[in-house]
């Protein structure tokens, strides 16, 4: 049993409203603007030992708004600046669909973090998801994890509609960096 066969841990970060601030179908790098507390946050995870991966649904390609080869662009770009900002992520992985088109990649369906697990050798049920969305929380919920929601981005807007919602978020705060607090706080207490 070679350090290989040991499990990781990871967060799940959604992109938009999450990480950078949400401009409603970001379609171009100029718009690109982080939190200022991300890159700070993200070592802070990769120090407690995670793997740290970013999530997003980009439907803006699916809906004509975007080019593959556009949102490849952006993804590089936006890699590129948290990279100068001393951050750096394992990985990023999109879907480009619509609810509709019922692929199995749209958060909060598990596709993107199965395809995650598999290249990065992850154990999903002590992972996070962190996102500004429900789809996000739902997504940790639904890989057997854990799923936080926060208020940036359109997050105060859907804790509005938490009430319709069965299933509940593991946790709520205010932003990425709140989020990432809790998680290293109880993941010591595990
Ligand atoms: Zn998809």
């Amino acid at each position: 049993m070679g350090e290989k066969s040991i499990k990781k841990s990871a967060v799940f970060l959604d992109r938009d409203g999450t990480v950078i601030f949400d401009k409603n179908y970001l379609r171009s790098s100029i718009n690109i603007k982080f939190y200022a507390y991300v890159a700070e946050s993200i070592n802070k995870l990769r120090v407690a030992g995670f793997k740290i991966i970013i999530v997003t649904n980009q439907s803006a390609v699916r809906r004509g708004l975007l080019t593959k080869k556009d949102l490849h662009k952006i993804n590089k770009n936006f890699l590129f600046m948290l990279h100068n900002k001393g951050a750096k992520v394992d990985g990023l992985y999109y879907c480009p669909h619509i609810d509709s088109d019922n692929c199995s990649c749209r958060k909060p369906r598990i596709g993107m973090v199965l395809e995650a697990a598999k290249d990065f050798n992850i154990d999903l049920s002590k992972s996070y998801t962190i996102g500004d969305s429900i789809r996000d929380y739902l997504l940790g919920f639904a890989m057997g994890g854990k799923g936080i929601l926060i208020l940036t981005g359109q997050g105060k807007k859907h804790q509005k509609n938490l009430t319709l919602e069965k299933i509940k978020p593991f946790f709520v705060c205010k932003n990425l960096k709140q989020a990432v607090n809790f998680i290293i706080k109880n993941n010591k207490k595990i």
